[in-house]
């Protein structure tokens, strides 16, 4: 069974940015976060956004306030495809 996540970038430049990623592939937060990254990444390039590429190279993405368990455990009912799970680049941590 293949498990979606929506997971949305909270960011002053890539805010609104989502993917759905399948947590079992991705199934650890840096994986997730690397998927993320790689994700806008190519979409930046494969339009040509360069300065946007150039910000999104120094952008450090993390996923706070939330483990992996929680978002696994959230496959226990079945809409949660369409909860969102934040990525931020708005802080330091
Ligand atoms: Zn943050």
């Amino acid at each position: 069974m293949v498990r979606f996540r929506r997971f949305v970038a909270s960011s002053p430049i890539f805010s609104g940015y989502e993917v759905f990623l399948d947590i079992d592939i991705h199934n650890t937060l840096d994986k997730i976060i690397n998927q993320f990254y790689d994700n806008l990444y190519k979409l930046l390039e494969l339009y040509k956004f360069e300065v946007l590429v150039e910000e999104l190279k120094n952008t450090r993405f993390h996923i706070h306030d939330i483990t992996m368990d929680d978002i696994t455990m959230d496959h226990i009912e079945s809409n949660n495809s369409e909860k969102k799970i934040y990525v931020c680049d708005k802080c330091s941590s």
